[in-house]
C-alpha cells in the first residue's frame, strides 16, 4: 500500500498516509543530542555483539523501575531494531515441525519469520466482539505436544488491544501446566497505553524463566529509524541470540546504542506527551470513523491504529468495480479517496483494514471525511 500510495504521490495526487507504522513525530532532542556527542567522541567502532554494559544497565534499571521485573545483564540482549530481537528469539527456539501459537490479527512480521524458522504458525482466531484478545479456554485448545513458542503483542498492533493483569493471569494458569511452551510478549508499544500502567506478562514468576520479553525504542520515543531493540529472557536464551546475531550482523550501531542510554536515562516526559497526543487523536478519529456508515469499530486502547470491520462493504460496487476483500477496499480508499490504509490480510483477518493514527489532527480529520466520501459511493 505504500509502493501504491508512492506511485499515486509521484503522479501529483495528495495522498494522506495512514499505513504507516510509526510516530510522526521527531526524536526528543537530548536523544539526538546524545547521538550528536557520540559522533564527536569517536565512539564508532564495532560494538559488543549484546550491546554495551551501560546500555544493557539502562535496560536492567528500566525494567526494574518502570516494569518491576528483575533481570541481569547477561539476560539482556540488544538489536537492530525489535523486529530482529524477535527474529532471533524465533530462530533459536523454533526447530523446524515445531508450532507457534499466534493470535490474530498479529504483526506481518510473526507468521514470516516462524517459517524462517520452518515452524508452523498455528492461529488463534480472534473477534472485535472480544476486543481481539484470546480466551484462556481459547489458548488452551491450540495447545498440542508440537506447540514450542506462544507469540504476541500488548498493546497490539494491529488493533490497539491491551491485556489487564487479570486477563494475562488466566493466560498464565494455561502456561502453568505447559512447561515446555515459550512466550514471546512482544511489548514494544507499552508507553502508548491509554487505559493505564503496562502490565508485562513476565510478570508471573512461575513462567517468568519461559518468557521472552521483546521491546525498543523506535514506538516509544520515535526512534524507527535508529534501529534499536532489546530481549530480555533467560540466561539460555540470550546466548543463543547472542550466538544467532553475532553471525548476522553483529552488535548494533555505536552511536544508536549512546542515543538509547540517554532515552532510558532522560526521564518520560516527552513520551508521555507523545502519549497523549497519540490519545487526543485516537478520540477525535474514532467520533469520525464511527460516524461513517457501514464502518463497525472498536475504542482501541493503546499503540497508534484502528481495526474497523468493513465486511459490510463486501460485494458493494462502484463504476465497474466489485470489493470483495478487505485489501480491495484498501484500494478503493486509496483511489477513490486518496488515503493509504492496509487491507487486513497482512495482519491473518480478512475482515477488517488497519488505519494509523500517527498523523497530525488536521491531516486525520480530512482522511476520514475523504474515507467517508469515497465509501458512500459504494453500492
Ligand atoms: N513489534 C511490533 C508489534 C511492531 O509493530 C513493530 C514495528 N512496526 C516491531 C515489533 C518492530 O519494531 P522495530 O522498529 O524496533 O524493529
Amino acid at each position: 500500500m505504500a509502493k501504491l500510495g508512492r506511485e499515486l504521490a509521484a503522479k501529483g495526487v495528495d495522498v494522506i498516509n495512514l499505513s504507516f507504522g510509526e510516530p510522526d513525530f521527531h526524536t526528543p532532542k537530548h536523544i539526538k543530542d546524545a547521538a550528536k556527542q557520540a559522533m564527536d567522541d569517536n565512539f564508532t567502532y564495532y560494538t559488543p555483539v549484546a550491546g554495551y554494559p551501560e546500555l544493557r544497565k539502562a535496560i536492567v534499571n528500566k525494567l526494574k523501575t518502570e516494569n518491576g521485573l528483575d533481570y541481569d545483564i547477561s539476560e539482556i540482549v540488544v538489536s537492530t531494531g525489535a523486529k530482529q530481537a524477535i527474529a532471533n528469539a524465533v530462530l533459536c527456539l523454533v526447530n523446524p515441525g515445531d508450532e507457534v501459537i499466534i493470535p490474530t490479527p498479529y504483526w506481518v512480521s510473526y507468521s514470516e519469520v516462524v517459517k524462517l524458522a520452518e515452524g508452523t504458525s498455528v492461529f488463534i482466531n480472534t473477534t472485535a466482539e472480544q476486543n481481539f484478545k484470546i480466551t484462556a479456554e481459547q489458548l488452551e485448545a491450540a495447545i498440542t505436544p508440537k506447540s514450542k513458542l506462544f507469540m504476541f503483542s500488548s498493546p497490539c498492533n494491529p488493533t490497539g488491544s491491551v491485556y489487564s493483569k487479570a486477563e494475562l493471569e488466566a493466560l498464565v494458569k494455561v502456561f502453568e501446566k505447559y512447561p515446555d511452551l515459550y512466550i514471546l510478549s512482544d511489548e514494544i508499544y507499552e508507553h502508548i497505553n491509554f487505559v493505564g500502567g503496562h502490565e508485562s506478562i513476565a510478570q508471573f514468576n512461575s513462567i517468568k524463566e519461559r518468557v521472552i520479553v521483546i521491546n525498543g525504542f523506535s514506538k516509544s520515543y520515535a526512534m524507527t529509524g535508529w534501529r534499536i531493540g532489546y530481549t530480555a529472557s533467560s540466561k539460555a536464551i540470550a546466548a543463543a541470540c547472542d550466538k544467532i546475531q553475532g553471525q548476522v550482523t553483529s552488535g548494533t550501531c555505536s552511536i544508536t546504542q549512546r542515543a538509547g542510554v540517554a532515552a532510558y536515562e532522560g526521564g518520560l516526559e516527552s513520551v508521555h506527551k507523545m502519549r497523549d497526543a497519540f490519545k487526543k487523536r485516537r478520540d477525535i478519529v474514532y467520533i469520525l470513523l464511527k460516524d461513517i456508515e457501514g464502518i463497525k469499530v472498536n475504542l482501541p486502547e493503546g499503540a497508534f491504529y484502528f481495526f474497523p470491520d468493513v465486511t459490510s462493504f463486501f460485494g458493494k460496487s462502484y463504476n465497474g468495480t466489485t470489493i470483495n476483500t478487505s485489501d480491495e477496499l484498501s484500494i478503493f480508499i486509496l483511489e477513490e479517496g486518496h488515503v493509504s490504509t492496509v487491507g487486513g490480510d497482512s495482519f491473518g483477518d480478512k475482515t477488517c483494514i488497519r488505519l494509523s493514527y500517527a498523523a497530525s489532527e488536521e491531516k486525520l480529520i480530512e482522511a476520514m471525511s475523504r474515507i467517508k466520501a469515497a465509501l458512500a459511493k459504494l453500492q
